[in-house]
Parts: structure tokens; sequence; C-alpha cells
């Protein structure tokens, strides 16, 4: 079994890369040789159709979790009937969006070169009928490379008749030489992935400050502590709308419940909290249909209010 590890230690630039926290990615199996329908979804917000689209998974260590140990994490799976090894089995989801004539793409999961368990993204698109030299723009929650691993296929960009449009603080800070050069050595290959991804795209790189268009019927929402520059894509057409909010759950069994638990990847963790918390809040006044790149797949449902704490309702299928 292939497996790679990102050691992440000691802090950057006052940024926290998870303290003495070796972080684990890998696949969970051997190929089983089972054949699965392609993992696309398709549904509609007003005039607007996206589909969701699954780049595989990605197991999650417990130690990654911070503020919660395996005792915590088990009992919070077993409430939501799962083993706690399922409940660390992280969806890594990508969602295209048709609208005004043109197709963008929102994150491109991790592509081939990350782990094992993720890359799927290219044969779900194709499955879902969509050519990525179609795609005319991808958008970038933020630069994570479970997110933007998929912009380059062999060294080249994958979509390339796309502009990337990115986060402005999140270029500034994984694009900082000074930054990088005080990261842990384990957090360097996060710099350079997101500098080999910007560099894919060159002059059709686009940054977008705060809530700025994000490309038609679309605007960023910052929502920062994950990275700094981590936002959300609003999509809407009519009275409906859809907040892709990227990373605000990486952990569904856990986070809905006990949302002060952070990750280790967290640049800012007290901020990813206060973040989180806040949109939970949001999402339930606004009754706000929302999307996660790491909800179980395809992702897409509403936040509500369950004790102490939240919960997630999974959106209804659409006969479309
Ligand atoms: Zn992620």
């Amino acid at each position: 079994m292939q497996r790679r590890e990102f050691i992440l230690s000691g802090t950057a630039a006052g940024l926290a890369f998870g303290a003495g926290v070796t972080i684990s990615v890998r696949a969970a199996s051997a190929q089983t040789g089972a054949v699965q329908v392609a993992a696309i979804q398709r549904f509609r917000v007003g005039d607007i159709t996206v589909t969701a689209l699954s780049d595989g998974f990605i197991d999650i260590a417990p130690a990654v979790l911070q503020g919660i140990d395996e005792a915590g994490i088990a009992e919070l799976a077993r409430a939501a009937f799962l083993a706690p090894e399922i409940a660390l089995k992280g969806a890594v989801n990508a969602y295209a969006v048709e609208a005004g004539g043109e197709i963008s793409l929102i994150d491109t999961g991790g592509g081939t070169g990350f782990v094992p368990s993720l890359g799927m993204l290219q044969a779900n698109l194709t499955a879902a009928g969509i050519d990525p030299g179609a795609v005319t723009r991808v958008i970038a929650t933020h630069l994570h490379p479970d997110h933007i691993g998929g912009l380059l296929a062999g060294g080249a960009a994958a979509f390339p008749s796309a502009e990337l449009v990115v986060p402005a603080a999140d270029q500034a800070f994984w694009t900082n030489a000074d930054i990088r050069a005080q990261a842990p050595d384990g957090a360097k290959p996060f710099f350079d992935m997101a500098g080999a991804a910007l560099a894919g795209y060159g002059e059709r790189v686009r940054l977008v400050e705060g809530e700025g268009d994000a490309g038609p019927g679309m605007r960023f929402l910052p929502l920062p502590g994950h990275t700094p520059g981590h936002s959300g894509v609003i999509l809407a057409s009519g009275a409906e709308s859809l907040l892709v909010w990227g990373d605000i759950v990486h952990v569904p069994a856990v986070q809905f419940a006990r949302p002060e638990v952070t990750l280790a990847f967290d640049t800012d963790a007290a901020m990813a909290t206060a973040t989180r918390k806040a949109l939970y809040d949001r999402a339930i006044a606004d009754r706000q249909m929302v999307a996660g790149m790491h909800l179980s797949f395809p992702g897409v449902g509403y936040v509500d209010r369950a004790g102490d704490g939240f919960a997630f309702v999974p959106a209804r299928w659409q006969y479309i």
C-alpha cells in the first residue's frame, strides 16, 4: 500500500501547523475490482445546474483532530451509526456549475499525484459529459492540495481553457517565501503544490479580494481560519441559492456536534472555530442550502440545531 505522510511540527510566522502531529493520509484499501456507478449527481439551483463530483476520499488520522481524543471521536461516531474509521474517511468533492452559458468548476480534488485514494475527478467529469476543455473557469476555495491537485495533469493545466480564480489572501499566503522559509519541512510541500498550480495557469490566474465576483451568478464569501483566504462560493438564481462552503467541516460526525474541534491543518484554529460557529448560525437563520468538499458525497444539505450542538440534514434527491 502506498502511503504518504506529512509530518508537521513547530510554527511558522505565528501560524500553527499542528505542533508535533503526524498527519497521515492514505488509501484505505487496495483495489477491490468492484465496479461502482460514477459518483456524480446533478441538481438545480434556480436556473443554475450544479453537478456534484467525487474525487475520492482521504483517511484522516485521529491525531489530526484537535480538541478531542480517540474515545470522544468513537462516541460521536457511534452516535452517527458509524465505525470510527468510517467517520474519519473524508469525502473529497468538487462542484461543476453551469450558469450563464459557461461551465465553472469549484475546486478540483487532489488529482493523481497526492494520495492514491483521490484522482477520480477527471473520470467523473467524463461520466457527467463535461469536457475539461469546455470548463472556462476553475474557482479555488483555498490552495490546499486536496482542492487544487487536480488543476494539473502531467505538469500541464488539466483545464486548458480555464481561468483560475483564487482568493487573493490565499495566494498571498501560499506564495510568501518568508512564510514558507519559516514553515516546518512537513508543511513546505503545501506551499510548493500551491505555487505549481498557480504557475500552471500563469496569466490566467485571477485574484479576487473579499466578497468579489467569482463567476456568473457567483460571489466569494470569505471564511478565514482554515487558511487565511479560505472562502465559500455563493451561487444565486432567482429566489434560490447555494453556499459551497469549502472546508468549514472536515469530519461531519464530529464537527457538527462539536464545532470547536479543529484540524491540525488549520492555520488559525481559533478563527476557524469562530468562523464555523458563525456560519452554522447564519445557515440556520437563512435556511441556506450548503455544499461541502468533505461532507459525505454528494455533500449537499442544511444545518440544523441538535441538543447543544448542530446537525447536518442531507438534501433530498431532485427528480430533474
Ligand atoms: Zn480540504
